[in-house]
Protein backbone atom coordinates (compact mmCIF):
# COMPACT_ATOMS: atom_id res chain seq x y z
CA UNK A 1 0.00 0.00 0.00
CA UNK A 2 1.48 3.70 -1.00
CA UNK A 3 1.59 6.55 1.25
CA UNK A 4 -1.32 7.55 3.66
CA UNK A 5 -2.89 11.01 2.88
CA UNK A 6 -5.75 13.46 4.65
CA UNK A 7 -7.27 14.08 1.27
CA UNK A 8 -7.13 12.94 -2.30
CA UNK A 9 -8.63 14.52 -5.09
CA UNK A 10 -10.14 12.69 -8.06
CA UNK A 11 -9.46 15.04 -11.31
CA UNK A 12 -7.79 18.10 -11.93
CA UNK A 13 -10.29 19.87 -13.61
CA UNK A 14 -11.02 23.59 -12.40
CA UNK A 15 -13.26 21.70 -9.26
CA UNK A 16 -10.66 19.27 -8.50
CA UNK A 17 -7.78 21.92 -8.74
CA UNK A 18 -9.98 24.23 -6.88
CA UNK A 19 -10.25 21.91 -3.93
CA UNK A 20 -6.54 21.55 -3.59
CA UNK A 21 -5.47 25.05 -3.91
CA UNK A 22 -8.27 25.52 -0.62
CA UNK A 23 -6.99 21.79 1.30
CA UNK A 24 -3.17 23.00 0.89
CA UNK A 25 -3.82 26.43 2.06
CA UNK A 26 -5.19 24.57 5.35
CA UNK A 27 -1.92 22.59 5.71
CA UNK A 28 -3.84 19.13 4.25
CA UNK A 29 -1.78 16.58 3.06
CA UNK A 30 -3.36 16.50 -0.05
CA UNK A 31 -2.60 14.74 -3.35
CA UNK A 32 -4.73 15.12 -6.62
CA UNK A 33 -4.88 11.91 -9.35
CA UNK A 34 -5.25 13.07 -12.81
CA UNK A 35 -5.98 10.32 -15.59
CA UNK A 36 -4.46 12.41 -18.16
CA UNK A 37 -2.41 15.98 -17.54
CA UNK A 38 -4.35 18.51 -15.52
CA UNK A 39 -6.63 21.54 -16.75
CA UNK A 40 -9.66 19.24 -17.56
CA UNK A 41 -12.51 20.17 -20.57
CA UNK A 42 -11.03 23.99 -20.80
CA UNK A 43 -8.09 22.35 -22.17
CA UNK A 44 -10.08 22.39 -25.39
CA UNK A 45 -11.65 25.82 -25.40
CA UNK A 46 -10.03 28.54 -27.20
CA UNK A 47 -11.39 31.39 -25.88
CA UNK A 48 -13.03 31.51 -22.25
CA UNK A 49 -15.40 34.98 -22.15
CA UNK A 50 -17.37 34.25 -18.93
CA UNK A 51 -15.22 33.20 -16.23
CA UNK A 52 -15.23 36.62 -14.46
CA UNK A 53 -11.30 38.32 -14.26
CA UNK A 54 -10.48 37.87 -17.98
CA UNK A 55 -12.38 40.50 -19.77
CA UNK A 56 -10.15 40.52 -22.72
CA UNK A 57 -10.36 36.22 -22.63
CA UNK A 58 -8.11 34.32 -22.06
CA UNK A 59 -7.49 30.62 -23.59
CA UNK A 60 -8.56 27.57 -21.29
CA UNK A 61 -5.21 26.27 -21.53
CA UNK A 62 -3.50 29.49 -19.63
CA UNK A 63 -6.49 29.70 -17.83
CA UNK A 64 -5.73 26.35 -16.77
CA UNK A 65 -2.12 26.99 -16.63
CA UNK A 66 -2.88 29.44 -13.73
CA UNK A 67 -4.63 27.08 -11.72
CA UNK A 68 -2.31 24.34 -12.18
CA UNK A 69 0.26 26.90 -10.95
CA UNK A 70 -1.42 28.00 -8.51
CA UNK A 71 -2.44 24.65 -7.00
CA UNK A 72 1.24 23.54 -7.31
CA UNK A 73 2.57 26.55 -5.81
CA UNK A 74 0.40 25.93 -3.02
CA UNK A 75 2.55 22.63 -2.14
CA UNK A 76 -0.65 20.12 -3.96
CA UNK A 77 0.86 16.87 -5.07
CA UNK A 78 -0.34 15.76 -8.72
CA UNK A 79 0.05 12.62 -9.96
CA UNK A 80 -0.93 12.46 -13.54
CA UNK A 81 -1.92 9.77 -15.86
CA UNK A 82 -3.71 7.79 -12.72
CA UNK A 83 -7.18 6.94 -13.57
CA UNK A 84 -8.76 5.59 -10.75
CA UNK A 85 -10.32 2.34 -10.85
CA UNK A 86 -12.09 1.65 -7.81
CA UNK A 87 -12.74 3.08 -4.25
CA UNK A 88 -13.57 0.89 -0.98
CA UNK A 89 -14.14 2.40 2.33
CA UNK A 90 -13.71 0.26 5.49
CA UNK A 91 -13.85 1.91 9.15
CA UNK A 92 -12.41 6.14 8.62
CA UNK A 93 -10.31 4.96 5.53
CA UNK A 94 -10.88 4.74 2.06
CA UNK A 95 -8.49 2.74 -0.40
CA UNK A 96 -8.18 4.18 -4.14
CA UNK A 97 -6.94 1.95 -6.61
CA UNK A 98 -5.37 2.71 -9.67
CA UNK A 99 -3.64 0.90 -12.96
CA UNK A 100 -0.25 1.44 -11.23
CA UNK A 101 -1.41 1.03 -7.22
CA UNK A 102 -3.29 1.63 -4.23
CA UNK A 103 -3.31 5.03 -2.31
CA UNK A 104 -5.58 5.23 1.31
CA UNK A 105 -6.86 8.52 2.71
CA UNK A 106 -9.55 9.60 4.92
CA UNK A 107 -11.29 12.28 2.63
CA UNK A 108 -11.72 11.97 -0.47
CA UNK A 109 -13.41 14.73 -3.04
CA UNK A 110 -13.99 13.51 -6.68
CA UNK A 111 -14.30 15.49 -9.46
CA UNK A 112 -14.01 13.57 -12.35
CA UNK A 113 -16.16 16.11 -14.96
CA UNK A 114 -18.13 14.01 -17.62
CA UNK A 115 -17.24 12.32 -20.78
CA UNK A 116 -18.76 13.08 -24.07
CA UNK A 117 -22.38 11.58 -25.73
CA UNK A 118 -21.79 9.56 -29.03
CA UNK A 119 -24.74 10.04 -31.31
CA UNK A 120 -24.76 6.31 -31.46
CA UNK A 121 -25.28 6.40 -35.25
CA UNK A 122 -23.81 4.10 -38.72
CA UNK A 123 -20.44 5.57 -39.40
CA UNK A 124 -19.68 7.75 -35.98
CA UNK A 125 -17.37 4.71 -35.33
CA UNK A 126 -16.25 4.07 -38.02
CA UNK A 127 -14.65 7.37 -38.96
CA UNK A 128 -13.50 8.90 -35.94
CA UNK A 129 -10.27 10.55 -36.67
CA UNK A 130 -11.62 10.14 -40.69
CA UNK A 131 -13.81 13.06 -40.85
CA UNK A 132 -15.76 12.14 -36.88
CA UNK A 133 -14.16 14.22 -34.25
CA UNK A 134 -15.33 15.34 -30.74
CA UNK A 135 -12.45 18.39 -30.24
CA UNK A 136 -12.45 20.86 -32.58
CA UNK A 137 -9.79 22.24 -31.20
CA UNK A 138 -7.45 19.38 -31.90
CA UNK A 139 -9.14 18.56 -35.24
CA UNK A 140 -10.33 21.87 -36.41
CA UNK A 141 -7.09 22.54 -38.55
CA UNK A 142 -7.26 19.78 -40.37
CA UNK A 143 -10.39 21.22 -42.11
CA UNK A 144 -8.97 24.44 -43.25
CA UNK A 145 -10.76 25.47 -46.46
CA UNK A 146 -13.09 22.62 -45.77
CA UNK A 147 -17.12 21.57 -45.10
CA UNK A 148 -17.73 20.62 -41.82
CA UNK A 149 -20.81 19.84 -39.38
CA UNK A 150 -21.38 20.63 -36.08
CA UNK A 151 -23.76 18.15 -34.05
CA UNK A 152 -25.94 20.20 -31.35
CA UNK A 153 -27.86 22.90 -30.08
CA UNK A 154 -25.49 23.95 -26.56
CA UNK A 155 -22.57 25.99 -25.77
CA UNK A 156 -20.20 23.57 -26.94
CA UNK A 157 -22.03 23.10 -30.46
CA UNK A 158 -21.69 27.04 -30.57
CA UNK A 159 -18.33 27.44 -29.26
CA UNK A 160 -16.66 25.08 -31.51
CA UNK A 161 -18.56 26.20 -34.68
CA UNK A 162 -17.16 29.98 -33.91
CA UNK A 163 -13.76 28.21 -33.57
CA UNK A 164 -14.25 26.04 -36.71
CA UNK A 165 -15.14 29.08 -39.27
CA UNK A 166 -11.81 30.83 -38.66
CA UNK A 167 -10.71 27.24 -40.71
CA UNK A 168 -13.59 25.72 -42.99
CA UNK A 169 -15.14 27.52 -45.79
CA UNK A 170 -18.52 26.60 -44.62
CA UNK A 171 -20.23 25.38 -40.66
CA UNK A 172 -23.41 23.68 -40.45
CA UNK A 173 -25.03 23.66 -36.98
CA UNK A 174 -27.21 20.84 -37.42
CA UNK A 175 -29.86 20.93 -34.72
CA UNK A 176 -32.81 18.49 -33.80
CA UNK A 177 -35.44 21.27 -32.52
CA UNK A 178 -35.85 24.67 -33.59
CA UNK A 179 -34.93 26.16 -30.28
CA UNK A 180 -31.13 26.53 -28.95
CA UNK A 181 -29.61 26.00 -25.37
CA UNK A 182 -26.57 27.88 -26.38
CA UNK A 183 -26.39 31.41 -24.60
CA UNK A 184 -27.69 34.12 -26.37
CA UNK A 185 -24.36 35.60 -27.21
CA UNK A 186 -22.94 32.92 -28.88
CA UNK A 187 -25.80 32.17 -30.96
CA UNK A 188 -26.04 36.03 -31.99
CA UNK A 189 -22.15 35.51 -32.91
CA UNK A 190 -23.01 32.46 -35.15
CA UNK A 191 -26.10 34.12 -36.80
CA UNK A 192 -23.60 37.28 -37.80
CA UNK A 193 -20.86 34.76 -39.25
CA UNK A 194 -21.46 34.56 -42.91
CA UNK A 195 -19.47 31.02 -42.56
CA UNK A 196 -22.29 29.40 -40.58
CA UNK A 197 -25.72 28.43 -41.69
CA UNK A 198 -28.30 26.45 -39.54
CA UNK A 199 -30.01 23.12 -39.90
CA UNK A 200 -32.81 22.87 -37.53
CA UNK A 201 -35.28 20.24 -37.05
CA UNK A 202 -33.02 17.84 -38.42
CA UNK A 203 -30.99 14.69 -36.51
CA UNK A 204 -28.46 13.09 -38.30
CA UNK A 205 -29.03 9.41 -38.74
CA UNK A 206 -25.83 8.62 -41.25
CA UNK A 207 -22.18 9.45 -41.43
CA UNK A 208 -21.08 7.87 -44.79
CA UNK A 209 -18.04 7.75 -46.95
CA UNK A 210 -14.99 5.96 -48.30
CA UNK A 211 -11.70 6.48 -46.83
CA UNK A 212 -12.54 9.65 -45.03
CA UNK A 213 -16.34 11.44 -44.35
CA UNK A 214 -18.39 12.59 -47.49
CA UNK A 215 -22.22 12.50 -46.55
CA UNK A 216 -23.69 13.18 -43.27
CA UNK A 217 -27.64 12.00 -43.80
CA UNK A 218 -30.23 14.14 -41.73
CA UNK A 219 -33.71 13.13 -41.09
CA UNK A 220 -36.10 16.23 -40.49
CA UNK A 221 -37.82 14.79 -37.73
CA UNK A 222 -41.66 16.55 -38.48
CA UNK A 223 -41.68 15.64 -41.82
CA UNK A 224 -39.38 12.25 -41.52
CA UNK A 225 -38.16 13.10 -45.01
CA UNK A 226 -34.42 12.53 -45.38
CA UNK A 227 -31.66 14.80 -46.81
CA UNK A 228 -27.69 14.06 -47.74
CA UNK A 229 -25.12 16.96 -47.18
CA UNK A 230 -21.90 16.67 -48.63
CA UNK A 231 -19.63 17.55 -45.68
CA UNK A 232 -15.61 16.45 -44.98
CA UNK A 233 -16.14 16.76 -41.06
CA UNK A 234 -18.43 16.25 -38.12
CA UNK A 235 -17.67 17.44 -34.73
CA UNK A 236 -19.93 15.86 -32.23
CA UNK A 237 -21.25 17.86 -29.26
CA UNK A 238 -24.36 16.30 -27.76
CA UNK A 239 -24.00 16.34 -24.05
CA UNK A 240 -22.03 14.66 -22.05
CA UNK A 241 -22.40 11.91 -19.30
CA UNK A 242 -20.80 11.40 -15.94
CA UNK A 243 -18.39 8.32 -15.50
CA UNK A 244 -18.52 7.19 -12.03
CA UNK A 245 -19.11 3.75 -11.90
CA UNK A 246 -15.58 3.04 -9.97
CA UNK A 247 -17.43 4.42 -7.06
CA UNK A 248 -19.65 1.74 -7.15
CA UNK A 249 -22.75 2.05 -4.04
CA UNK A 250 -20.51 4.68 -2.58
CA UNK A 251 -22.67 7.63 -3.87
CA UNK A 252 -26.51 8.25 -5.01
CA UNK A 253 -27.08 9.38 -8.71
CA UNK A 254 -29.43 10.71 -10.47
CA UNK A 255 -31.50 9.63 -13.41
CA UNK A 256 -28.29 10.45 -15.76
CA UNK A 257 -25.96 9.26 -13.47
CA UNK A 258 -24.33 12.43 -12.01
CA UNK A 259 -24.16 12.52 -8.44
CA UNK A 260 -26.46 13.83 -5.62
CA UNK A 261 -24.50 16.00 -2.63
CA UNK A 262 -26.24 18.30 -0.41
CA UNK A 263 -25.02 22.14 -0.37
CA UNK A 264 -21.89 20.83 1.27
CA UNK A 265 -20.91 18.75 -1.21
CA UNK A 266 -21.24 15.66 0.91
CA UNK A 267 -22.15 12.82 -0.69
CA UNK A 268 -24.01 9.48 1.01
CA UNK A 269 -20.65 8.47 2.61
CA UNK A 270 -18.98 10.38 5.45
CA UNK A 271 -15.68 11.65 4.46
CA UNK A 272 -16.86 11.45 0.53
CA UNK A 273 -17.62 14.94 -1.25
CA UNK A 274 -18.16 15.46 -5.33
CA UNK A 275 -17.26 18.74 -7.35
CA UNK A 276 -17.80 20.35 -10.73
CA UNK A 277 -19.66 19.14 -13.57
CA UNK A 278 -19.91 15.31 -12.23
CA UNK A 279 -22.87 16.38 -9.48
CA UNK A 280 -26.25 17.12 -10.36
CA UNK A 281 -26.42 20.80 -10.62
CA UNK A 282 -28.46 23.17 -12.80
CA UNK A 283 -25.58 25.44 -14.18
CA UNK A 284 -22.14 23.65 -15.67
CA UNK A 285 -19.66 26.32 -16.23
CA UNK A 286 -15.87 26.92 -14.81
CA UNK A 287 -17.24 29.47 -11.58
CA UNK A 288 -19.93 27.03 -10.35
CA UNK A 289 -17.22 24.22 -10.69
CA UNK A 290 -14.52 26.79 -8.72
CA UNK A 291 -17.38 27.35 -6.25
CA UNK A 292 -17.97 23.49 -5.85
CA UNK A 293 -14.46 22.85 -5.32
CA UNK A 294 -13.87 25.69 -2.46
CA UNK A 295 -16.80 24.37 -0.76
CA UNK A 296 -15.95 20.56 -0.93
CA UNK A 297 -12.78 21.36 0.22
CA UNK A 298 -13.89 23.37 3.09
CA UNK A 299 -16.72 20.41 4.03
CA UNK A 300 -13.47 17.69 4.07
CA UNK A 301 -11.28 20.37 6.41
CA UNK A 302 -13.70 20.64 8.68
CA UNK A 303 -14.27 16.54 8.68
CA UNK A 304 -10.87 15.85 9.58
CA UNK A 305 -10.17 18.24 12.28
CA UNK A 306 -13.50 16.88 13.90
CA UNK A 307 -12.34 13.53 13.28
CA UNK A 308 -9.13 14.90 14.76
CA UNK A 309 -7.73 13.31 12.10
CA UNK A 310 -6.09 16.67 10.86
CA UNK A 311 -4.50 18.93 13.38
CA UNK A 312 -5.00 22.58 13.85
P1 LIG B 1 -25.68 20.45 -23.68
O1 LIG B 1 -25.84 21.82 -23.14
O2 LIG B 1 -26.25 19.30 -22.94
O3 LIG B 1 -26.25 20.46 -25.16
C1 LIG B 1 -26.28 19.28 -25.94
C2 LIG B 1 -27.01 19.58 -27.22
O4 LIG B 1 -26.98 18.39 -28.02
C3 LIG B 1 -28.47 19.95 -27.02
O5 LIG B 1 -28.81 20.99 -27.89
C4 LIG B 1 -29.20 18.66 -27.37
O6 LIG B 1 -30.47 18.87 -27.95
C5 LIG B 1 -28.30 18.05 -28.41
N1 LIG B 1 -28.41 16.58 -28.45
C6 LIG B 1 -28.37 15.73 -27.40
N2 LIG B 1 -28.47 14.44 -27.83
C7 LIG B 1 -28.58 14.51 -29.18
C8 LIG B 1 -28.70 13.55 -30.18
N3 LIG B 1 -28.73 12.24 -29.90
N4 LIG B 1 -28.80 13.96 -31.47
C9 LIG B 1 -28.76 15.27 -31.77
N5 LIG B 1 -28.63 16.26 -30.85
C10 LIG B 1 -28.55 15.87 -29.57
O7 LIG B 1 -24.12 20.06 -23.88
P2 LIG B 1 -22.84 20.99 -24.12
O8 LIG B 1 -23.10 22.03 -25.13
O9 LIG B 1 -21.72 20.03 -24.32
O10 LIG B 1 -22.62 21.70 -22.71
C11 LIG B 1 -22.47 20.90 -21.52
C12 LIG B 1 -22.44 21.85 -20.31
O11 LIG B 1 -21.23 22.61 -20.34
C13 LIG B 1 -23.59 22.86 -20.33
O12 LIG B 1 -23.99 23.07 -19.01
C14 LIG B 1 -22.95 24.09 -20.91
O13 LIG B 1 -23.58 25.30 -20.50
C15 LIG B 1 -21.53 23.99 -20.36
N6 LIG B 1 -20.60 24.68 -21.27
C16 LIG B 1 -20.36 25.99 -21.00
C17 LIG B 1 -19.51 26.70 -21.81
C18 LIG B 1 -19.26 28.14 -21.49
O14 LIG B 1 -19.82 28.68 -20.56
N7 LIG B 1 -18.43 28.85 -22.21
C19 LIG B 1 -18.92 26.10 -22.92
C20 LIG B 1 -19.21 24.77 -23.19
C21 LIG B 1 -20.07 24.06 -22.35
P3 LIG B 1 -31.75 19.35 -27.09
O15 LIG B 1 -31.52 20.83 -26.90
O16 LIG B 1 -32.87 18.98 -27.94
O17 LIG B 1 -31.67 18.57 -25.80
Amino acid sequence: MGEKYEAIIIGGGPAGLTAGIYLTRERVKALLLEKMVPGGTPLNAVRIENYPGFPSTISGRELMDRFVSQAKGNGLEIVEFQEVIGVKKEGDLFTVETAEGFYETYGLIVAVGTIPLRLGIPGEEEYVGRGVSFCATCDGPFFKDGVVAVIGGGDSAFEEALFLANMAKSVYIIHRRDAFKAQKVLQERASKNERISFFLNRRPVEIRGKEYVKELVLENVKTGEREIVNVDGVFVYVGSKPATSFLGELIERDENGFILTDENMSTKTEGLYAAGDVRKKTLRQISTAVADGALAAFSLTKYLLEMKIHRP
